[in-house]
Parts: C-alpha cells; sequence; structure tokens
C-alpha cells in the first residue's frame, strides 16, 4: 500500500501509460501525443514488454538489453515520464497467466486514467499481442478477487486506445488509419528528441540504408497522418469502444482543438 502511494500521487492530474512491445515503438507511434498530454498537467508512463533483446548484431542480447534500457528511460525522461520494463523477450512475447499478472500490476502500480497501446492489427505478433495484453490488462486490474501483492484493484477501467499500426499496414497490407488524429505539429522536435534518445537503433538504421532512416521513416509516417486533416504532422488512433470500456474520448477532452475525428470512407 504504502508503495503504491508513493507510485502516484492522488491529488495531482491525470495519468497516461504507454504500453508497447519494444523500446522506441512508444516514441515512433504515440511520442508526440505523450509529449502533449504533458503540456497539459498530465503524469506519463512509457513501458515496453521487452527491453529489446533482438536489437543489434553487434552486442549479446544481455548487453544490448542494458544499453536500450537506459536509452529507453532517456527517452522517457526528456518529457519528464518514467520508464517500466516487462521483461519479456522480442519474438517470444505470450499471452499467458504470468505475463498478464505483471501487466495487471504495472496498471496497479501506475493507476493511468488513459492507456494507449499498439493497434490490434499490425506487422508482428509481439505488437498484436501487447495490444491483447493490454486490452485484456484495462479489465482485469479492475477486478479485486485477481490479488496482486501489495496493489489494490483499479476502480475503474481505464479509458483504451490504439496507436497505429506499423507504417499504417496490417499483416496484408491493408492500410489501417486511425478515426482520431492528434495534431502533433508543435511538439514534433520533442518527439524527434525522444525517438533520438534511442541510439543504438537510429545508428544501425542508419548503418544498413546510409541515411537516417529512423528519423525519416518516423517523419514521413507522421506526414502521412499530417496530410489527413491537412496539418504538418498527426498520430492515429482508435479508442476500444467495447462493452464495459469507457465510451467518451478522454485523449479528445484532454487536448481539445488538437484531436480532429476523421470520418472513415466506407
Ligand atoms: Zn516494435
Amino acid at each position: 500500500m504504502l508503495e503504491e502511494m508513493e507510485e502516484k500521487n492522488l491529488s495531482e492530474g491525470q495519468t497516461v501509460l504507454c504500453l508497447m512491445a519494444h523500446p522506441d515503438d512508444a516514441e515512433i507511434l504515440a511520442g508526440g501525443t505523450l509529449a502533449l498530454l504533458v503540456k497539459e498537467g498530465w503524469k506519463v508512463a512509457i513501458a515496453s514488454m521487452t527491453p529489446g533483446q533482438a536489437g543489434s548484431t553487434q552486442l549479446n542480447a544481455e548487453e544490448i538489453s542494458a544499453v536500450r534500457r537506459v536509452e529507453a528511460e532517456k527517452a522517457a525522461m526528456v518529457i519528464g515520464g518514467s520508464y517500466h520494463c516487462m521483461e519479456a523477450e522480442d519474438v517470444f512475447i505470450a499471452y499467458d497467466r504470468p505475463t498478464l499478472l505483471k501487466v495487471m500490476e504495472l496498471f496497479r502500480r501506475v493507476r493511468p486514467d488513459l492507456v494507449i497501446t499498439h493497434s490490434p492489427q499490425d506487422y508482428m505478433l509481439d505488437h498484436e499481442i501487447t495490444s491483447h495484453l493490454a486490452q485484456t490488462a484495462c479489465m482485469g486490474a479492475t477486478i479485486p478477487n485477481i490479488e496482486i501483492a501489495g496493489f489494490q484493484s483499479l476502480p475503474t477501467v481505464p479509458h483504451l486506445y490504439y496507436a497505429d499500426a506499423v507504417q499504417g499496414k496490417d499483416r496484408f497490407g491493408n492500410e489501417i488509419t486511425g478515426d482520431i488524429m492528434v495534431d502533433i505539429t508543435a511538439v514534433m522536435d520533442t518527439k524527434e528528441q525522444m525517438l533520438c534518445c534511442h541510439q543504438t537503433q537510429r545508428d544501425w538504421l542508419q548503418y544498413i540504408s546510409k541515411v537516417d532512416e529512423f528519423v525519416i521513416m518516423m517523419k514521413s509516417f507522421s506526414e502521412r497522418n499530417g496530410r489527413l486533416i491537412n496539418k504538418p504532422y498527426a498520430e492515429g488512433y482508435r479508442q476500444h469502444l467495447g462493452y464495459s470500456y469507457p465510451q467518451d474520448d478522454l485523449l479528445g477532452n484532454a487536448l481539445k482543438e488538437l484531436v480532429h475525428p476523421l470520418k472513415m470512407n466506407g
């Protein structure tokens, strides 16, 4: 209980938790929105399921994980956020009891009002499974009979939003477009700064492609979203509106005129 009280000062503003599969996913897909929420007084927690064991051809899994944990912490620190690692393994993220309990413990520790995770349709299963873990944890963390030592259940299900799939495509190459677009133009520099904390990944892609591909890819995708709302840069989201999840648009209420609902074609 004491630990829980220390983790969240209940008298302060609202909290967003961004749970993604790998270090750097949060910055690529949701960094701008997280930076905007901080400007509105929100607390930010960034979590990755893994420390990114697969992210190097030079360092072994343990070595690269140690480096990437520090990179992820630095990225979160750019906006005053905390970083949490669920200690799963790249390519092997599982939807099972031990993993769900870890994720639910994180939810009960951070006590988010709003959760951002991967699209349930994405280019790889690590992302899709993380999305399912987050969906279940939103609900499971509220159930008192699921006991986790030291942490009380959440009073209500947090608002859940799915970020864009990587490059906006599902496994069949079909386009997935968020129907909630957040204009991140004002914080694009911050998003880039957060992303560039993941130096090992930036260097790796630069080595392969001979250009700063890490930043170029992130910008071109943010531009693609931006074009849909006639702004330079945007991030897209879809809200989980299934039974028993909150139905009001907390993200829209928090960021007001920066959020543009997008009418979908067909
Ligand atoms: Zn990833």
